[in-house]
């Protein structure tokens, strides 16, 4: 043995038949007989019967409680026939690989569990697949089970001193296996094990799983028998993890989400499930004549497992709830924006004297009525206000009287209007009164009920009540003049009425 191997010699090695573990003379007849296209029960019955422990063994197995056959079978033959030529040849190379594992275990003493793990691999493959029903062999998902691992063998046998602590990395949870077989010795026991599976002659589908074990990412083209083999295995893989590695709540999450995009199992069913996996782990050892060394504390470490990903769960709650203060916070925040921004969307239209819609505002309300009443020939009617003589009113009682009293007269005007009107402060002393819909007769309604209630209002800043202020409105409605295509068309003919109204004596309405 060397243990300062380079890279390349496991690949070569495995092209040397000195290299690579030996399967018992008895396998690989029941290998090749396989392979060829008639064999008879017979011809097995006679190859195994070949072998006397062998023989021993299948008799054991098939008369303890997991086939159930009501009377005992004595011999080979009989077996064959009652449980099937796959079932026997099955059991045959489960056998033989785990007396291969086993048989290496004291030489790669080392890899803790080797063979332990991989029975507990085969049973959880089994046990899945006898849950899926048609979808996969529950024997042959056994031995993929069994053989997942095979190909630590050839790394354990030829270079142990640096391999080992590579499996001890990864039973810490520090590091993946694969990645680190690959970047030491260019391949893993994935492949490796492929190879020698290829090697001794095994079939494809216990072959592939495999070399999927580990990650299926790059496994397309496969049929669907082997597909799910694989998967099967792969999970078993991760189910043992739980069980031999200790990194505990990584790996009971990794077989969760296995068992649930894999098989739509939930935890409680996976905790059930392993439950059950233990049970016949212990059962299967048994009548394998395999004896576990140290019985593993299954359930402890299931509970443990659950305890630490609760806590975990637990602790992810937590952060949950930071996340949803933070995001409370921020959407406050965002209210907050959102209301400065509504302010600052109002001061952008609002006339600041007045509180009343400015001119710029205005331009998109008119424009979008404008268009609505020429598509569809609605009325849309505009009263355009200008008070009297308010040269005179600053002049007399100064500018911020002045300024009170167009706020006053906005408030008072807005009272006098509906919901859907619209009124604008259009210049210094001058207003505009959108009224959609509005005919031009209810357009000069609305007008003159402004003009007199201005006209009668006792302003709160004049001096004295006896003093009035009027003003004066010219009223035009879209679908009334003849000629007028556009918004400021409309706002002309309305100036052009209010000329009218002024010249006429003021203190009035024209249309
Ligand atoms: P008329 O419209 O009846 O022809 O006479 P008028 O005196 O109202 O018309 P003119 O356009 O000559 O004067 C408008 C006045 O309105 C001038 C200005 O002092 C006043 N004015 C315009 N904007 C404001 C304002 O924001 N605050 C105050 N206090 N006065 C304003
Ligand atoms: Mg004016
Ligand atoms: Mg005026």
């Amino acid at each position: 043995m060397n243990d300062t191997l380079q890279s390349l010699d496991i690949k070569t090695l495995l092209d040397n038949p000195g290299d690579i573990p030996a399967l018992s003379p008895v396998v690989s007849k029941v290998l090749s007989l396989i392979r060829s296209e008639d064999v008879s029960a017979k011809e097995l019955a006679g190859v195994i019967q070949n072998d006397n422990s062998l023989t021993m063994k299948v008799l054991k197995v098939v008369n303890s409680a997991y086939y159930a056959i009501p009377s005992k079978i004595s011999t080979i033959a009989q077996a064959v026939v009652i449980l099937g030529f796959d079932t026997i040849k099955n059991l045959v190379l489960s056998m033989s690989i785990l007396e291969l594992l086993v048989s290496n275990t004291e030489q790669v003493k080392q890899v803790q569990n080797l063979w332990e793990r991989s029975l507990f691999m085969a049973v959880t493959a089994r046990q899945i697949a006898v849950r899926r029903k048609e979808k996969a062999n529950p024997d042959e998902a056994f031995i993929a089970g069994l053989l997942a691992d095979v190909g630590m063998l050839m790394f354990v046998r030829h270079a142990a001193d640096s391999y080992i602590p590579l499996v001890i990395r990864e039973q810490e949870g520090v590091e993946d296996l694969t990645s680190m077989e690959r970047e030491i010795f260019d391949v893993d026991h994935c492949a490796v094990g492929m190879k020698l599976a290829e090697k001794w002659g095994f079939p494809d589908k216990l072959s592939q799983p495999i070399a999927w074990h580990h990650d299926m990412t790059n496994a397309d083209d496969m049929s669907a028998e082997l597909e799910e083999l694989s998967r099967i295995t792969l999970f078993a893989r991760r189910c043992a993890s739980v069980i031999y590695h200790q990194n505990l709540e990584d790996s009971m999450r990794d077989a969760r989400l296995q068992a649930e995009i894999a098989f739509g199992m939930e935890n409680d069913q996976l905790d059930e499930f392993l439950v059950e996996v233990f049970d016949e782990v212990e059962k299967t050892a048994d009548f394998f004549g395999v004896k576990l060394e140290e019985q593993a504390n299954y359930m402890e470490i299931l509970q443990e497992a659950n305890r630490k990903l609760s806590q975990m769960n637990l602790s992810y709650e937590q952060m949950n709830q930071k996340l949803r203060k933070a995001n409370e916070r921020a959407e406050k925040l965002a209210a907050q924006l959102q209301e400065a921004n509504a302010k600052l969307q109002e001061l952008v239209n609002i006339d600041p004297l007045t509180g009343v819609h400015n001119r710029r505002s205005m331009t998109q309300f008119l424009e979008h009525e404008y268009v609505r009443a020429r598509r569809y020939d609605r009325h849309l009617a505009l009263l355009l206000l200008d008070i009297d003589h308010f040269k005179k009113v600053n002049d007399t009682f100064g500018h911020p009287q002045g300024d009170s009293i167009l706020r006053e007269m906005s408030n008072l005007i807005k009272g006098l209007l509906r919901d859907t009107d619209m009124l604008v402060r259009y210049g210094g002393e001058e207003f505009l009164v959108m009224l959609p819909e509005a005919k031009l007769y209810a357009a000069r309604i609305a007008a003159e009920r402004i003009r007199r209630n201005v006209e009668t209002h006792d302003f709160a800043h004049l001096p004295d009540s006896t003093m009035h202020i009027t003003i004066s409105i010219g009223v035009t409605e879209l679908l009334n003049e003849e000629v007028c295509n556009s918004t400021e068309e409309l706002i002309k003919a309305a100036d052009l009425k209010l000329y009218e109204a002024k010249e006429n004596g003021r203190n009035r309405i024209a249309f």
